[in-house]
């Protein structure tokens, strides 16, 4: 970095308190708030959390009301956010505070259920103003541009170790939670991973990276090999009364637990699908095939019979709003329904828009 320690700072504080987004957890600012907007804030972008939050907090004010919920309330007000591990790491984390209090210092903070070193340094910092600096994505790429720093960095726990000093350097040592929301938002909404808006950037003097003109190529972050998988799914419609055959994951499944999805076929069948669709989860790039199944054939696709499955149920398709579907497959659900012919498709697509 270029210049003044504390000349930066005094731009990067300063600059914030003119420019941030007016933004509900900064508006209303509590632990709790702060500690939801942070897990919710985890892989996902700002603009999608916004309604997400309205509706979390209206339906869970507080840790104990979260901590008190049934789980799939908690999975149903998480629905389309995806990584459902984090609503229920949040839940977790409600009972833990409510049973042991609230963690006293960004160690006690990463005992906690789902909390890393990003957020127990977030909320310690801009909850209790602790001397400790985040180190995301945002920051990693501002501090390469600002060290002009061309270390390839292949995982958060090697961004950690190895930006963390350069973060703990810069930290502001009175106002270390407001400098922290500072550089994240710098990172968010100035220093972007392509075209970086360095000619309204406040730390411009202090950038190694933009006095070569080489930010553009930083960070260096080597690329991950995708993963392509083809997955075969049976939309199975029974008619009389009207229900839709879904696939519910069990409590300590890897990934979805407490999900309902369109059931996975072993083989595909002969016909072609009905539709297919795309979609990612971490590395893996999944085509999904949906194929139609009459009810009557479900044994002979390979689904295990259907009273004896219990994590295969009809659904009833006036209820289907109720169901927590995981994100993709609520979305997908209204075109697969209407490719079917499936009279009540219409009807069906007011529903799934209801969260009650
Ligand atoms: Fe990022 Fe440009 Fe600011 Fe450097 S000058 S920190 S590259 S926005």
């Amino acid at each position: 970095m270029r210049g003044d320690l504390s000349e930066f700072q005094d731009r990067l504080l300063a600059w914030f308190q003119a420019n941030k987004r007016d933004l509900p957890w900064r508006s209303q600012p509590s632990l709790y708030h702060t500690v939801v907007s942070e897990f919710m804030l985890q892989q996902t972008q700002v603009e999608t959390v916004l309604p997400y939050f309205a509706r979390w907090v209206a339906r869970f004010p507080d840790f104990a009301s979260l901590a008190a919920a049934p789980q799939q309330d908690v999975l149903k007000a998480w629905e389309g956010l995806g990584y459902y591990r984090r609503a229920r790491n949040l839940q977790a984390l409600a009972v833990h505070i409510l049973r042991d209090g609230i963690p006293a210092s960004c160690a006690q903070w990463r005992q906690l259920p789902g909390v890393g070193p990003y957020t127990a340094a977030a909320v310690a910092s801009i909850a209790r103003n602790e001397p400790v600096a985040v180190v995301d994505g945002n920051v990693v790429r501002i501090l390469a541009r600002l060290f002009a720093d061309p270390t390839p960095i292949a995982s958060a726990a090697a961004a950690q170790s190895h930006f963390g000093p350069f973060a703990t350097a810069l930290l502001h040592p009175h106002q270390p939670g407001t400098h922290n929301e500072a550089i994240m938002e710098l990172g968010a909404t100035i220093c972007r991973k392509s075209a970086p808006l360095c000619a309204s950037c406040p730390v411009r003097p202090h950038c190694k990276a933009f006095a070569r003109q080489s930010q553009s190529a930083l960070p260096v972050i080597p690329r991950k090999t995708s993963r392509a998988r083809t997955v075969h799914r049976a939309l199975v419609l029974r008619s009389e009364p009207p229900a839709l055959l879904l696939a519910t994951y069990p409590p300590n499944a890897q990934r979805l637990a407490g999900l309902s999805e369109l059931p996975e076929l072993p083989q595909p069948p002969a016909p072609p699908p009905l539709l297919s669709r795309s979609r990612r989860i971490a590395n893996e790039a999944i085509r999904e095939h949906f194929h139609l199944i009459d009810p009557s054939s479900t044994a002979a696709h390979g689904l295990p019979v259907l009273l004896a499955a219990p994590h295969l149920r009809f659904h009833p398709i006036h209820e289907l709003h109720l169901v927590t579907l995981s994100g993709p497959h609520r979305k997908w659900l209204p075109a697969l329904l209407r490719a079917a012919g499936w009279s009540g498709a219409k009807a069906w697509e007011s529903l799934s828009t209801r969260s009650d």
